[in-house]
């Protein structure tokens, strides 16, 4: 600015000099000169604001990653979220301290004998050593082809588990800072406001069998999120979570009320994330305290009269694609096959927030 102004003024006085002392002249020079004077400040004035601006975009972005990495996500999926939908990734960044799963501490437990009625692992250790090197009890037993038979699946198992040798624990801790984005995203807010109706109190709880349970229906995202948060606090806003080889449900299993889950570590490590991710969600709100109570589970599997199951279906691939107007029971009729409308593998929350892997 200096220079500009500096060498403005020093026309000013050249044209005095030059011009020897006709008044009207100098003046009519200098009405000029105070004219040009004055749009040079207001373009450097127009410079220093853009500059400002500038800096203080740099501060939001910063203090925006920030809060969503304190909710677990990576920086590849901070940068992702925040190019393609900029404006939910700033209405979670700005919850600070207020979302579910801020700042949550996951131990990831390695091998401690028996939790929960099943055998843990370490969550680093080669699969194929559970793998490859399991055999039947009764091998030394079998007949020549069926020892075959198990030595070829044992095979094709060793090669798939080597495939993806140490991914379980980084593809997890990279699913939940996606569940934690997620469950406190616009999208979800609004897909559990628009379908929280189809909740019945019945599924809820069949004993007190746990002494968390979750017994009421939420009547708003609030009161739900409100839930959580007082569950999540119960233990310190801290979980453990244990490796396993087996379950007889799938690749996980949360405790209900207790913030401990366990997980298979070859499916962990071996499915896309968009497709275990809202497993992964499941479970979570078992450990929050919800069930999906019933004495037949036919009547709450992937039906979206149970918190766990609706917020699966919710976070499913399809679910958000437009023939099922964000209705989760018409997307559960379709899913269970009653009135199916064709689905397939559309966009889900999860693909839409961070991509296809
Ligand atoms: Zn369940």
């Amino acid at each position: 600015m200096n220079l500009k102004v500096k060498g403005l003024v020093l026309a000013v006085v050249s044209a005095l000099v030059l011009n020897g002392c006709d008044s009207d002249k100098v003046k009519a020079e200098l009405d000029h000169a105070g004219h040009k004077i004055g749009d040079a400040a207001h373009e450097v004035g127009h410079k220093i604001h853009d500059e400002v601006e500038r800096a203080q975009g740099k501060l939001t972005q910063n203090a925006e990653k920030e809060s969503l990495r304190q909710l677990g996500l990576d920086e590849a999926d901070i940068d992702y979220v925040i190019a393609h939908n900029p404006d939910d990734a700033m209405a979670v960044a700005k919850h600070t301290n207020d979302e579910i799963l801020y700042q949550t501490k996951y131990n990831f437990v390695d091998a401690s004998g028996q939790q929960g009625g099943l055998k843990t692992y370490d969550w680093n250790a080669p699969l194929s050593s559970y793998y490859f090197y399991h055999k039947p009890a009764n091998y030394d037993q079998l007949p020549l082809e069926e020892k075959a038979a198990v030595d070829m699946l044992q095979e094709t198992d060793y090669k798939t588990s080597q495939r993806h040798e140490g991914d379980a624990k980084a593809n997890l801790q990279k699913m939940l800072g996606r569940v934690a984005f997620v469950i406190n995203s616009p999208k979800f807010i609004k897909m559990f406001n628009d379908n929280y109706q189809y909740l019945y109190s019945d599924t809820f709880s069949v004993s007190s069998a746990y002494p968390n349970e979750i017994t009421h229906v939420p009547d708003s995202y609030n009161e739900f999120k409100a839930d959580i948060k007082s569950a999540l606090s119960r233990e310190g806003n801290t979980y453990k979570f244990y490796a396993v080889k087996d379950l007889d449900v799938g690749d996980a299993k949360g405790d209900v009320g207790k913030l401990s889950a366990y997980f298979k570590l070859k499916g962990m490590a071996n499915s896309k994330l968009k497709a275990s991710a809202p497993l992964v969600l499941h479970e979570l709100t078992h450990t929050f305290g919800y069930q999906h109570a019933g004495a037949d589970q036919n009547t709450v599997k992937m039906k979206p009269n149970n918190v766990p199951y609706l917020v699966q279906l919710m976070t499913m691939d399809s679910a958000m694609q437009d023939q099922y107007q964000g209705d989760m029971q018409m997307f559960s009729n379709s899913v269970n096959g009653i009135n199916q409308i064709t689905w397939y593998a559309g966009d889900s929350m999860f693909s839409t927030y961070f991509g296809n892997d």
